[in-house]
């Protein structure tokens, strides 16, 4: 039989934040609307236990990009969604962090609102909130850090977007960049060609909050050169400003305790 408009199953998508990585930072709201999914399109780097949790029968898609190495390109993925959600299915679309802190989620959102597909939000830990807690830096701070700043190191030609360095560091703020492992050489040389003392207290994390995470103290002069030498392969983060120093008591305890 044939679907006319009016029998025709209405599907709709969810985009979910998963967290930075480890199962339990996702949200009570992530798991119920997993459970529920009937296709589930993921990221790379999601863990495998999450996609436990969907039914056996849910279709489970990898469109997950890493390095450069592009599983499925955007297009492709924001077509996919619709034609699932378009077929009736329900679609969760599961991404990294939070789905609209650069995840191209407002991407994925255009095109199912240009479509017509009902669509919810599921917010998620983003990364730097997730780096924050690992190394307990206080991202914000009464008198040192009165605002915060997420910016990324990688604009859509692959090189340091044009951000208004001189306001970034007049800021007084905290600058988390994201994308920026292998480009912070020069977000560091614009920011201290901005005014931003190279003694700028710096921390890059990788793989925050899971097993494998990593991190490397410094300064916004000396970051650059530790990130090359260690050329982190996990997603990294770097924490710029005053705040990184409060870090370093707990880091000292952490490291007493392992
Ligand atoms: N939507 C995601 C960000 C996607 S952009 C979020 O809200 O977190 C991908 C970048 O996020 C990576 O290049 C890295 O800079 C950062 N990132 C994601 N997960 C991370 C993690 N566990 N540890 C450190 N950085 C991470």
């Amino acid at each position: 039989m044939s679907a006319s408009p009016q029998n025709k199953p209405r599907g709709c998508a969810t985009l979910v934040g998963a967290g930075p990585g480890s199962p339990d930072l996702l949200t009570l709201r992530a798991v119920r609307v997993i459970k529920q999914a009937d296709v589930i399109l993921f990221d790379a780097l999601i863990d495998p236990s999450i996609l436990d949790l969907a039914r056996p029968d849910a279709r489970r898609i990898d469109v997950g990009k890493r390095c450069g190495r592009h599983a499925m390109n955007q297009a492709a993925i924001n077509t996919l969604i619709v034609r699932f959600a378009q077929a009736g299915a329900h679609v969760v679309r599961l991404k990294g962090g939070d789905p609209l802190v650069f995840g191209r989620g407002g991407e994925e959102l255009d095109s199912l609102r240009a479509a017509g597909v009902p669509v919810e939000i599921v917010p998620g830990i983003t990364a730097a909130c997730a780096a924050a807690a690992s190394l307990q830096i206080p991202l914000t701070h009464r008198d040192i850090a009165r605002s915060l700043h997420f910016v990324t190191g990688h604009g859509s030609d692959g090189a340091v977007p044009a951000h208004d360095w001189r306001a970034l560091a007049a800021s007084g703020g905290t600058i988390v960049a994201y994308m920026a492992s292998k480009t912070f050489a020069s977000v560091a040389a614009n920011l201290i060609e901005a005014g931003l003392p190279a003694a700028t207290p710096v921390v890059a994390i990788e793989n925050a909050s899971r097993v494998n995470e990593r991190h490397w103290p410094g300064t916004l002069g000396d970051i650059a050169d530790r990130l090359a030498a260690e050329q982190p392969a996990g997603p990294t983060l770097v924490v710029v400003g005053e705040v990184v120093g409060l870090a370093q008591i707990v880091q000292e305890t952490v490291r007493l305790a392992a």
